[in-house]
């Protein structure tokens, strides 16, 4: 059980914040006490006035363009007087094979999804340090975690992610800030699954054959929850994982430990 107040004083950005995981994590930061930043480039008047009203201040953010994303995280750092918390949560799927794969695909997938956490942790890093350390937390992937065949550049893209995670954890532990990586497998109401199951001629299929690919999606008849997903983005940045860094946690009920039973 985690206090009311676990983030009580502290002052998180969050980039892709207007829907799915990143709206969860934005909305469960500021019920936890934490004055909360979102980032988003498909801000919505009904998203923008719901996270207004818990006190989330949002703003149209592209996390590909640096110039912007620096504006964000500064913008929260001055107003505030102090930054602990980067959620680099922003990303987009790209299910292509490699000879469907154009220049402009590859860019719009690693900017998204690799280079806006480099950058996104640049910026925030001195800020970070004057504020006595802190955390980041990457959104990476259960595709982070293993090679899938169907979508090569969003995999390259996470795991690229966690190569970050885990390299700026081992040079900025002397700075008492860490750096960690959530690796969700398929999460429902989302939109990057809903437009997955969009595409799909058969939804409830589709669906079916998502939660068949984890174990225990598989047992509770239904995929993870955004919630469920926040849930660990929050104890990554609470003092409860203060010696906890470099770490991927995977929360995928199991997809990435391997072939499940009967397949
Ligand atoms: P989502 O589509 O609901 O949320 C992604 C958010 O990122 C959206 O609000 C979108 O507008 C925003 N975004 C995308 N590109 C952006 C850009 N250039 N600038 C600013 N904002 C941008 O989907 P989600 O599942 O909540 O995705 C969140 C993260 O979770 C992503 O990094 C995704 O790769 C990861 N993830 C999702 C799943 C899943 O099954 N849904 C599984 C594993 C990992």
């Amino acid at each position: 059980m985690t206090s009311p107040a676990t983030l009580y004083g502290r002052v998180a950005v969050i980039t892709g914040g207007a829907s799915g995981i990143g709206r969860a994590t934005a909305l469960l930061f500021a019920q936890q006490g934490a004055r909360v930043f979102v980032g988003d480039y498909r801000l919505k008047p009904e998203s923008e006035q719901a996270l207004a009203a818990q006190g989330i201040c949002a703003s149209n953010c592209d996390v590909r363009n640096v110039c912007e994303l620096q504006r964000l995280i500064d913008h929260a750092a001055t107003t505030s007087g102090r930054l602990d918390i980067l959620v680099n949560n922003a990303g987009i799927g790209m299910v292509k094979q490699i000879h469907d794969v154009s220049e402009a695909d590859w860019d719009n997938c690693l900017d998204t999804n690799f280079k806006a956490a480099f950058f996104g942790a640049k910026f925030a890093i001195p800020h970070l340090i004057r504020s006595g350390g802190g955390s980041i937390v990457n959104t990476a992937s259960n595709a982070g975690l293993l090679p899938r065949a169907h979508d090569p550049v969003y995999s390259i893209s996470k795991m690229a992610l966690i190569g970050l995670t885990k390299s700026l954890a081992l040079c900025h532990a002397k700075d008492r800030i860490r750096v960690n990586a959530v690796c969700p497998g398929p999460v429902g109401d989302t939109g990057m699954m809903n437009a997955d199951l969009d595409a799909s001629i058969d939804r409830a299929a589709t669906e079916q054959l998502f939660i068949a690919a984890s174990p225990l999606a598989q047992a509770f008849g239904r995929m993870s929850r955004p919630s469920e997903i926040a849930a660990a983005i929050l104890y990554l940045v609470s003092d409860a994982a203060c010696m906890v860094t470099g770490t991927a946690i995977a929360i995928d009920g199991g997809k990435s430990l391997g072939v499940p039973p009967n397949c």
